[in-house]
């Protein structure tokens, strides 16, 4: 398991930011949970593709969990930030039912 420190160290890494591009690359900068939904998120001009600020590069098997492969190309899927937001609020609402008040 990694501790919170750990994981803010490894997302600032240099070898996390290459190969987090190279997830982008090979999924073409568009968000695989859409593409899969046949609802196709493409940054359409290539200014919008070089920011890629919508985009997310998810472990598929958490980071936390599965530290050793977290450069691994395998375990990576791009996903826009509505997708993950989605992914991550499912995950909260499985862990835990309060947290969702917690916010109001
Ligand atoms: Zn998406």
């Amino acid at each position: 398991m990694l501790s919170k420190e750990q994981r803010r160290a490894f997302y600032k890494s240099r070898a996390w930011q290459s190969v987090r591009l190279l997830a982008l690359e090979r999924d073409n900068f568009e968000c695989q949970a859409c593409k899969k939904n046949g609802d196709l998120f493409i940054q359409q001009d290539e200014a919008t593709k070089q920011k890629h600020k919508r985009l997310d590069v998810d472990h598929i098997k958490e980071l936390e969990q599965f530290p050793e492969l977290g450069l691994e190309l395998e375990n990576l899927i791009t996903l826009c930030v509505k997708c993950h937001n989605k992914k991550h609020q499912r995950f909260i609402k499985k862990s835990n039912k309060w947290a969702h008040d917690e916010n109001w």
